[in-house]
Order: structure tokens, then sequence, then C-alpha cells
């Protein structure tokens, strides 16, 4: 048997059913090194780069082990942020297909606690939060954990960063002494060892990182001066011409500031940070995964744990300040076997400090190799409509797009990505059908409802 078929795991064939018509025909490196431990309920602690599949990992482990009549809170999920629970939450519904009626609930911070304690009441079988909201919850008493038996936490090394150790620790406290305790990571510092020894019981450790990250990424290094960092950003993605990039900045204010100037280099760039509201933040993830915004920058902690598809290059603009954030921005490129470009500026006074970088595979280049391209510009393919409209009106993809090649008359080729939210949906329309598309939307209707719909 291939060792690497869901089928060969203890799964239900409803649920290996499910994942094939996901897409996942075979493991990937760390489900097939970290499943058969998790399903035998096993402590596990496992290292593996961003886009490794880890998710489904602990995903499949946690909906495995769940007694679906039992309406309680039997697997909890920690993150270090919103976008990365509500990501976490959406794989962990697809993977959760095979069954019926299984609620899964979010708790995050900067969303508002009352409709939260509604939701509680309705009840539910796995919850995903972050750190602060989640202990939030479990000291009001609004969130028990009594049936907890498998306790997960995500990017636990960014949460450390972030400085979330007090609030697991109390988390922990509020939890069952005889549970399930499974730790994943990009990176594995110090930190998360002494945290798996004070957390987790005769913990199997994993690392996959080495197979995975192996040359699949071209790593070049240029030196420049503070003041050419801009230029050199500009002639790099003339050079190489990525369909899409992230450029992190180590600070809000100069992801801000880097944004602006691409734009006036004709280069279509938004930035996201901790600064921004949550609804604008997703207004901006929105429009780079849909391909209405070609560059990103980005600090940290914002682009943190995304799965970006596709993604082709990355720039650090400035030097990361330790290796591990080095490791998890360059792994956010090459995904799924596909090579992918990494681009590392630093000033001449860092010189000594990049020296631990040089490895003999890295390249270290001059800057004056790079192309200057006049007329280089880099526009979207696609501009983001928005409408007014999401999940609480029940619109669904199939609506959306019936409108806009129904009445609207547009041709599906001139439709991208829908992505439907609560209370408001978006489509990524090609460039040039934008306007007519916004038009004829906001004077129809869908699903015999009247929207507001603007470009965004
Ligand atoms: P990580 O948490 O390790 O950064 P994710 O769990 O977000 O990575 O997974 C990255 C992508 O790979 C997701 O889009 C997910 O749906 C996909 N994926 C996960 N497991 C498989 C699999 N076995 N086959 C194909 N795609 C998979
Ligand atoms: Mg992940």
């Amino acid at each position: 048997m291939n060792t690497k078929n869901f089928s060969s795991l203890p799964l239900t064939s409803e649920m290996v059913q499910n994942l094939n018509a996901l897409g996942y025909k075979e493991m990937t490196a760390i489900q097939v090194e970290s499943l058969p431990y998790i399903l035998e309920g096993k402590d596990v602690v496992a290292e593996a780069k961003t886009g490794s599949g880890k998710t489904a990992a602990f995903g499949i482990g946690v909906l495995s082990a769940l007694d679906v009549k039992k309406f309680r809170v039997q697997s909890l999920i920690l993150t270090p942020t919103r976008e990365l629970a509500d990501q976490v939450a959406r794989e962990l519904r697809q993977i959760a297909k095979f069954a019926h009626n299984i609620k899964i609930l979010t708790l995050c911070g900067g969303a508002a606690f009352g409709p939260q304690l509604g939701s509680l009441r309705h009840g539910a079988h796995i919850v995903v939060g972050t750190p602060g909201r989640i202990l939030k919850h479990l000291s009001k008493d609004t969130l028990s954990l009594e049936n907890l038996q498998t306790l997960v936490l995500d990017e636990a090394d960014r949460m450390l960063d972030m400085g979330f150790i007090e609030e697991i620790e109390k988390v922990l406290e509020y939890a069952p002494k005889q549970r399930q305790t499974l730790l994943f990571s990009a990176t594995y510092p110090a930190e998360i060892l002494q945290l798996s020894a004070s957390i987790q019981q005769d913990a199997v450790s994993i690392k996959t990182k080495s197979q995975e990250v192996a040359n699949k990424v071209v790593q070049r290094f240029y030196e420049v001066q503070n003041d050419e960092k801009i230029q050199t950003l500009v002639n790099i993605l003339s050079t190489f011409k990525p369909q899409n990039a992230i450029v992190f900045s180590n600070t809000k204010i100069e992801a801000d500031e880097i944004a602006a100037k691409l734009q006036k280099s004709n280069i279509d760039a938004l930035a996201i940070h901790g600064d921004l509201e949550q609804y604008d933040r997703n207004d901006v993830l929105v429009q780079f995964t849909n391909g209405s915004a070609r560059v990103l920058v980005a600090t940290d902690v914002a682009a943190r744990g995304l799965d970006i598809k596709e993604l082709s290059m990355v720039v650090n603009y400035d030097l990361p300040h330790s290796e591990e954030t080095y490791t998890h921005r360059i792994g956010r490129t090459a995904r799924a076997g596909a090579e992918g470009l990494a681009f590392t500026l630093y000033s001449p006074w860092e010189a000594e400090k990049v020296d631990v970088y040089q490895d003999g595979e890295r390249l270290f280049e001059e800057a004056d190799t790079l192309k200057t391209t006049n007329g280089f510009t880099m526009k979207p393919a696609f501009i983001t409509l928005v409408i007014e409209g999401g999940k609480k009106d029940k619109l669904r993809a199939g609506d959306l797009l019936g409108a806009l090649t129904g009445d609207a008359g547009l041709a599906g080729s001139s439709i991208g990505k829908i992505d439907i939210y609560e209370r408001q949906s978006y489509v990524a329309i090609e460039t040039k059908y934008v306007d007519e598309a916004q038009k004829k939307l906001a004077n129809g209707k869908i699903k015999g409802k009247k929207f507001t719909v603007w470009i965004l």
C-alpha cells in the first residue's frame, strides 16, 4: 500500500472520500509523519515550513476523534491572529464535510464580545481562537473546556514571539489534565522545546523542514545603501517580473511608505500591518489573493500564517531580525513544489549580520546586475467589486456568478475569485469590465434582492 495515501490511515471511508474530493490525493510529508501518532492520541510537537499542510494534519486528527453526538467543546485550537483563526476554521470546515452538523466556532479578539456569547450558547464541537479572547471567555465562564480532548497550538513559535505565553498558560489551567496536546510550529527555537516539556506528555517530536525547504527557493542577497533600496526593489521586480510578490518591512510606517513609493513607480502595491482595522486588512488580503493587487507590502505579524497560493516572490526589504523570521518569510514562496524567488536587501553596516546566511547556496550579488527597465509597470488583471451582502443574506458564489453572467451579461472568463464573508462579498472582475459589472449589479438584483455594490 502507498503509505502516502490517506487510506493507509485508520480513517473512515467518508473522511478519505471527502479528502479526495478536496483534491488531497496524497499526504504531505508532515501529514505522513505526524498523523499516525495524532490518530493514536499521542502528544506531538511538529515543525514544518509554512504551507506544508499542518492544518490538515491536526484537523484530520481532531475531526476523527470527534463525537458529533456529544455537543460539547472537544477541541480547542489556539492561533496567533484572527486571520489565521479564520483560515484554520475554513480548512476545518472543508475537512468536516464528511459528516453532518459539525459545529466549528471562531473566537477572536477585535470582534464584538456579545455575538460570541450568543454563538457559545448555541454550542460548538470545535473552537478556534486567539489566546486572549479564549481566556476572557474561560474566565467569564462562557466557555467550558470540561469535555476537551485535544488542544492544538498552531504557529506556537509565533504565539511565543507575540508574548502570548502567559495567556496560553492560563488557558491550560482550565483544560483537563488528561488530554491530547498538539504543538505546531514553522521554526523550533529553544522556547518551543520548553513549552513542549511543560505542557505535553511523552511528546513525539517531528521535523520535516530540512527535506522540504532544500533548493526550491532561489535566494539572492544584495547590499544596498538605504536611499537606493526603493530603486533596487523596483529593479528586482522589473528584472524578474513575478506574477505577484510580498515585500516584508520591519516597521509599519515603512510598509506604508514602500507601498506609496511603488505606486508612484506604477507598481500596484498595497500595505498591510497591524495598525489597519480588521475590515481594511481583509480588503487588502482579498485584493492580493484574488489578483487585484500584485504586490503586498507587509509586516511579519500581518502576513503570518496566511496561505497565499502561488506566490512567486518574497522580498526582504530589510534584513529580518532573526534567521527564523527569514525562514518564515521565504517559506511563503515555492509552495506546492513550484520554484520560488526570495530576495534580501541589507545595508553595508549589516554586512556582518548577513554572514550567517552564507551557506554556499544563497547567492550574493551586486545590485547593479539588476536591470532598470524604463516604463515597467505591474498592473493587476482584476479589480475587486464589493457587494454589501454575504452569508447572512444566504448569498453563495453561484448566485453572484449567475447574476454577473446572466443579467449583467459578462463572460464567465472575465470573472475571477469570489470570496463570501458574513456581511460582504468580493468578486474579482477583469479590469476592463469592472465599471460595467458594477453598474449592472447595482441596478439589478441578486437572488431577487437589491444590494449596494462598489469598486474597491
Ligand atoms: P501550514 O499550516 O503548514 O502553513 P496549510 O495547512 O495552510 O499549511 O496548508 C497549505 C495548503 O495546502 C492549503 O491550501 C491546504 O488546503 C493544502 N493541503 C493540505 N494538505 C494537503 C494535501 N494532502 N494535498 C493537497 N493539498 C493539501
Ligand atoms: Mg498553518
